[in-house]
């Protein structure tokens, strides 16, 4: 522990002393006990804090403690989430999930290599669905007792906060992390120095030195370089500073520290992974660091890719070029031209590791699917894309079996399912219902919840949206820096008896958040029908240097204001993962309508559906595999033949005539009891059929059964022949 954590200067009293250490473990954030204690424990400061018990704990007044301490209601929650805590942390690997159905595999660690994790909203260090992703995987490889450590970069300004200004533009407000204020503990020696990783810029300015921090992830402990360390020059103070906006360079120099530092510091910490998994290319470094070390000991550069690939498995998350590193080739030789010779390598032989057919750079994919063995896309058609990107890679073999497998996504449960259905499935399911969430009979038990609970509950989570959209917007006024315009666009008018859709998500052009908005009378007839209204939340952020998508969210933000469309368009500032909790649960439908295939999965839709909002989407990525094929479990829309103006005309077409024909007559369809009865069923049934087969429970699973597995059992075959090697 660091001594230079706030809560460790606060006294708490003996009786809840163990509140630290529930604060210091972000299991508290999917168990529903620990966090109603926290929030109980002062309901108004726990929304100031944004959910940071860290910093909860150092500004509560120590009275309330003393107060809670003696409150029998709170030390009855506080008893119960220090025993759940307890129980998960004192589980031995051989009873957990792995030690139960793959004894085989308890003892082998996994190092997961990813440039973000997406935890909590307290943690900044994620922009969007690929740290989400990230944070999932960890969050369940935790609940399955599988014995994985993250490696990930610090951010001391991370993922950025959306201000919208009056004109509608994004302004970008770096979010300060201070890891003394957050779930972060500074990793110490034996002798209680701080440990440090040094990595070579191979810029003549010396070794870059860092320092780890670890966030506690329940059982998985995450460690997080960070390069703002005294002595180290300024400006590669800086490098681990910013999430997003930095140019290619700082780019480089950020997955020089996750790749090659990453690699040092579980050598340092006496870590010894048996196999390896390389999220995305940004942590492609790692891999020629673990070639690098098998050269210095002597291994020919061939035999020791060979032993690194055996061990190694790569994720690759999307097919949109922007989302592939590539430096170019005299960026490269500036960083590694010290490093190739330790490689055994020529400059040649170097730079053909990271080519691409005859494409110009140097490929952090490339490079990354060279040195592993074990690949997958990330949903059924994004296997099918990515072979079809990649298969030149490998010589003679086509589109058809490259060797890369696809697992499709699937989202945390707990973490993403509200706490208002989370009480109900718990009521209504069987017990211990979640120790069998990939079970799809088990989730025949849906259908014992009564409608009129199941709506009550719904409605509950689209009243808390809806306030917590009017709270912010309120304060957001109070505080001076919003006008009457903006207050508008923040959606005021919104009503929980109102069918409400919901399109939120990173504003990548390729999304196209602003399809609906093709036929603005056609759209306005819609959302103004005098019996069935409808209304719209957007919410979601542009990268900082995407103009494209800044305009769009611009675009949406001065429509919300247009009185044709009756003040029924809302854009929520700010779009993160406490939001998009909210959001998931809180509409009726789940919009998306991507430009096909580029949607290599997308998981909010997963995570609407689990709370049973059901999607109207395009057919692509995940949504190919999730949808019915009958429109019984939320709706399917066929990517159009056309392209450009004329496919986003036919598609949007589609989605106006699904919206008139078949969405908005179902919900506004009410029996006797002013029950929506066969929306109901039909919001079950998405619930039956996605939340077992898209939880993260499954995607782990297959991790485990159809790359972990293999890779680990390779691996020892490679030790193995090793060994011998050497003897
Ligand atoms: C789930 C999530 C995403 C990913 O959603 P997509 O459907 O992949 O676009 C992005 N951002 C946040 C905050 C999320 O919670």
């Amino acid at each position: 522990m660091t001594p230079t954590s706030p809560v460790e200067q606060v006294e708490l009293p003996v009786r809840i002393e163990r509140l630290s250490e529930l604060a210091y473990n972000l299991w508290w954030t999917w168990s529903r006990t620990a966090r109603s204690m926290f929030e109980q424990l002062h309901p108004v400061l726990w929304r100031v804090v944004e959910q940071n018990p860290v910093l909860f704990l150092h500004r509560i007044e120590p009275e309330r403690l003393i107060a809670a301490s003696q409150n029998l209601e709170f030390l009855a929650r506080y008893d119960q989430s220090v025993a759940s805590f307890e129980r998960m942390i004192g589980e031995g690997q051989d009873q957990t999930w792995l030690g139960r159905n793959r004894p085989e595999m308890v003892g082998k660690t996994v190092a997961y290599f990813s440039a973000e994790f997406g935890l909590h909203r307290a943690l900044p260090i994620y922009s969007g669905g690929l740290g989400v992703l990230a944070g999932d995987h960890a969050k369940e490889a935790s609940d399955m007792g599988i014995p994985l450590v993250g490696v990930s970069l610090l951010y001391r300004q991370g993922y950025l906060r959306q201000r919208i200004n009056h004109d509608g533009w994004q302004h970008d407000e770096p979010a300060r992390l201070d890891p003394r204020a957050e779930p972060t503990t500074q990793v110490l020696s034996p002798d209680g120095s701080p440990v440090v990783v040094e990595v070579d810029l191979a810029d003549g300015s010396g070794p870059l030195c860092l320092a780890v921090w670890k966030v506690q992830v329940g059982r998985v402990p995450i460690y997080l370089l960070d390069s703002d360390v005294d002595g180290n020059p300024e400006w590669t103070r800086e490098l681990s500073s910013r999430l997003y906006g930095g140019d290619t360079e700082h780019r480089l120099r950020q997955e020089i520290v996750l790749g090659i530092g990453g690699v040092r510091l579980l050598r340092s910490l006496g870590i010894e992974p048996t196999y390896w998994h390389a999220n995305e290319g940004h942590a492609a470094l790692h891999l020629l660091e673990r070639v690098r070390e098998r050269v210095l000991g002597g291994k020919p550069f061939d035999d020791a890719v060979e032993a690194v690939r055996a061990c190694t498995i790569f994720t690759t998350h999307t097919p949109v070029p922007a989302g592939h590193d590539i430096f170019s080739h005299s960026m490269m030789e500036r960083y590694f031209q010290n490093y190739w010779p330790e490689l055994g390598l020529s400059r040649e032989e170097f730079m053909a590791l990271g080519a691409h057919g005859d494409k110009a750079g140097f490929n952090f994919t490339a490079l990354s699917l060279r040195l592993a063995s074990n690949v997958n896309g990330v949903s059924e058609k994004h296997g099918e894309v990515s072979r079809e990107m990649w298969h030149d890679l490998w010589p003679g073999s086509s589109a058809t079996d490259a060797p890369i497998i696809h697992i499709t996504n699937g989202v945390h449960l707990r973490t993403w399912i509200s706490p208002i259905m989370r009480e109900l499935y718990d009521r209504y399911l069987p017990r211990r219902w979640r120790d069998r969430q990939e079970d799809s009979l088990m989730w025949e038990t849906i259908l014992n919840i009564p409608d009129r609970e199941f709506w009550e509950a719904h409605i509950t989570a689209k009243q808390a949206l809806i306030d917590e959209m009017d709270e912010r917007a309120r304060r957001r006024y109070a505080a001076g820096d919003f006008d009457a315009w903006q207050m508008l666009s923040s959606g005021p008018f919104q009503n929980a008896n109102v069918l409400t859709l919901g399109f939120a998500r990173r504003f990548a052009t390729y999304k196209r958040a602003t399809l609906l908005f093709r036929d603005m009378e056609r759209l306005a007839a819609i959302l103004n029908h005098p019996d069935h209204p409808v209304q719209i939340v957007f919410a979601g952020k542009a990268h900082p240097a995407d103009q494209g998508g800044r305009s769009l969210i611009r675009e949406i933000y001065l429509k919300a204001r247009d009185p044709k469309l009756g003040g029924r368009i809302s854009f929520a500032e700010d779009y993160e993962m406490g939001l998009a909790s909210l959001l998931v649960a809180g509409v009726d439908v789940w919009l998306n309508n991507p430009r096909y295939p580029l949607e290599a999965s997308g998981t909010s839709g997963m995570k609407a559906a689990a709370n049973g909002v059901p999607n109207c989407s395009i057919l692509d990525g995940w949504w190919i595999e999730g949808w019915d094929r009958r429109n019984t479990n939320g709706w399917g829309i066929a990517p159009s033949e056309l392209s450009g103006e004329a496919q986003d005309e036919a598609e949007a077409n589609a989605f106006y005539e699904m919206l008139e024909q078949q969405i908005v007559p179902m919900y506004y369809d009410r029996g006797p009891s002013g029950l929506p009865h066969e929306w109901i069923a039909l919001s079950k049934e998405a619930i039956r059929t996605v939340a077992p087969n898209f939880s993260a429970r499954r995607m782990v699973i297959d991790y485990v059964d159809k790359l972990y597995g293999p890779a680990a059992r390779s691996c020892e075959g490679a030790r193995e022949a090793e060994a011998v090697t050497v003897s």
